[in-house]
């Protein structure tokens, strides 16, 4: 989506509202059921622009500890400054993509800067819950969902339970 600052730049409108639609970037292992909404503005603060934008898209994807399905939708905030080239510092610019948007003939595409970010910040491992208990090292199945008969309290070692602990606390399947 390309944004025409031309009228914000002329002083003409102070805030200029965007909303468009775009293909999610590729996440191993996790499928985008439709596109990414991107809803903001650019805003006019004497001087400079600010772009602030909410993009969400809705996901599947399988849980890191018991390969169930994991839904939901992935939303964030994206901020940038608007910036014009000769504007910035040598220091500023060595930053850009990370914090500026600079205008290409007072327009600014921000789809690729988006892309970016939600890849910088979106999960490495989903659960469906934050205390997934996995799958049963016995018969494979998920734990949680009442198909594994197995007893698992008995099992544990208690000379082992400290390090089971441990390994709970980190996060690890166990
Ligand atoms: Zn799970
Ligand atoms: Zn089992």
């Amino acid at each position: 989506m390309i944004l025409d600052l031309g009228s914000l730049s002329r002083g003409e409108i102070k805030v200029l509202p965007f909303s468009f639609r775009m293909e999610a970037p590729d996440v191993q292992d996790v499928t985008f059921t439709d596109s990414m909404t991107c809803e903001g503005q650019v805003t006019d603060i004497g001087g400079y622009k600010k772009l602030s934008c909410h993009v969400s898209v809705p996901y599947v994807g399988a849980c890191a500890r018991c390969l169930d399905d994991v839904r939901g939708v992935f939303e964030f905030d994206f901020n940038r400054i608007v910036a014009d080239r000769q504007s910035l510092s040598e220091e500023q610019l060595e930053e850009e993509g990370l914090d500026y948007l600079i205008p290409d003939s007072g327009k600014i595409d921000p789809e690729e800067d988006i892309r970016d970010e939600m890849l910088m910040i979106f999960p490495m491992r989903l659960l469906c819950s934050e205390d997934c208990p996995g799958l049963c090292p016995k018969c494979g199945k998920p734990i949680r969902s009442g198909l594994c008969k197995c007893s698992h309290e008995k099992e544990i070692d208690p000379r082992l339970s400290v390090l089971q602990t441990l390994l709970d606390e980190d996060g690890d399947e166990v």
